[in-house]
């Protein structure tokens, strides 16, 4: 007899979707069977037409404590992330203090989500001028890899990498790379103003173009694996592709901000809106759309980075660049991926497996046996309006307020059982 059995005419399995029995034991899933399969389990679900997804995969969130926990926060950020659905985050190295870019920092970091996180949660470590010898431990300690960032990270204790600097730590270690790609020559200081469009023209896509080109050329003479975090610039497309086709180990992912708003629509002031890279124009959205319907762009991460509501005031040159959206990932890009032919299977393999895959983690990000028993009911035709104040996020500031979004997470199951408690991740060998 089996735990738990879920059943639903919608079951997102790697195969695609169709009407499934989903069995459950212990903390996995032990058998995906025809709907109607006789089952004998200790309690049954029946979804009926809501569909039964693998929980989301985040691979790109700033939890930003411990030393930043006034911006947000393992339980705040790990509640947020369970209500939409995603039952695996990977925090990002920077932000926190310290930041995770040796052993020690890891254990300071390990211990503040120690017994408080709702979803599980993995770990980067960072690259940062001089830390090249800490890697290998770093990486043995468990970290899914290193972000580097080419420009101005944002935060003093975490800067940016030369080439030479980034192909002297992928040298040390044959883990992942993830970068933000942002060339520092090609950005301008951005004029005090409460336009967007003079923020846009301070970050243009040549500045995306030109960062990726160096991350490439990283790749391709240290045999590593890079991944381009946040792709904004579709002008960079054709570069990965090419480098692609020679054999150069490189990835891109990119975020719901770029693939759902538009540049011209965003209002005077409204820094809500604020992130680096840009958000660009819609017919650049139209080309990342077609990167993810070819497989070029492999996931859809939110990199969630919120702060005070203070330090996102201001103009577009002083307020501080990120969006907050682990919660609205999923409504957000399956509104506009169903709008635009897109089946929730695609959005389900941008969104669960392939991020999973990415970081390494096989149990994760797909119903299939032998899995990890994180689950989503997401009803796919429910609506809902936006309304800040009930997300579970730290800070009530989101670009998406009073928007109408389709589709509702119902129950998120971690490991077999509702969410309540995650686990500390480390890196499969
Ligand atoms: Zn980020």
């Amino acid at each position: 007899m089996v735990d738990l059995v879920l059943r639903s005419r919608r079951v997102i399995t790697p195969s695609g979707e169709r009407p499934a029995a989903v069995a459950i034991t212990g903390e996995k899933i032990v058998a995906v069977e025809a709907h109607d399969a006789p089952i004998e389990a200790a309690s049954e679900v029946d979804l009926a037409e809501t569909a039964l997804l693998p929980g989301l995969v985040d691979t790109h969130v700033h939890v930003n404590e411990p030393g930043r926990t006034e911006w947000e926060g393992f339980a705040t950020a790990t509640r947020a992330a369970a209500a939409g659905g995603v039952t695996t985050i990977i925090d990002m190295p920077l932000n926190s203090l310290p930041p995770t870019v040796d052993v020690e920092a890891l254990r300071v970091k390990r211990a503040a989500a120690e017994g408080q996180v709702h979803v599980d949660v993995g770990f980067w470590g960072g690259t940062i001028p001089g830390n090249a010898g800490d890697l290998p431990s770093l990486h043995d300690a468990g970290v899914f890899g290193f972000k580097a960032f080419l420009a101005d990270s944002g935060v003093p204790e975490f800067p940016p990498v030369s080439a030479a600097e980034l192909i002297k730590a992928m040298r040390t270690t044959d883990a992942l790379f993830v970068v933000h790609a942002e060339d520092p020559g090609r950005l301008r200081e951005p004029p005090p103003s409460a336009a967007y469009a003079d923020f846009l023209a301070s970050r243009p896509a040549a500045a995306e173009i030109g960062a990726i080109a160096t991350a490439i050329d990283a790749a391709r003479s240290t045999g590593r694996r890079v991944h381009i975090l946040h792709l904004s610039a579709a002008d960079a497309l054709p570069l990965i592709a090419a480098a692609k086709a020679d054999g150069v180990r490189v990835t891109a992912e990119t975020c719901p901000h770029y693939l759902t708003l538009d540049a011209a629509r965003i209002p005077d002031g409204a820094t809500e809106f604020k992130c680096c890279p840009p958000i660009r124009d819609a017919s650049n959205a139209d080309a990342l759309w077609r990167a993810l319907a070819d497989g070029l762009i492999t996931s859809v991460v939110s990199d969630h980075s919120p702060c005070t509501p203070a330090l996102k005031r201001g103009d577009f040159s002083t307020a501080w660049g990120g969006i907050a959206s682990v919660q609205l990932g999923l409504p957000v890009v399956w509104t506009a991926a169903r709008s635009r032919g897109h089946s929730l299977a695609d959005v389900v393999e941008w969104m669960a497996r392939r991020p999973a895959d990415l970081v390494g983690l096989s149990g994760k990000g797909r119903i299939a046996p032998g899995a990890d028993a994180d689950l989503v009911a997401f009803d796919p035709e429910a609506t809902f309006t936006v309304d800040p104040r009930r997300l579970l996020q730290r800070h009530a500031v989101t670009p998406y307020a009073g928007m109408v979004l389709r589709g509702v997470v119902t129950t998120t199951w971690l490991r077999g059982r509702t969410v309540t408690g995650g686990r500390l991740l480390t890196r499969e060998r």
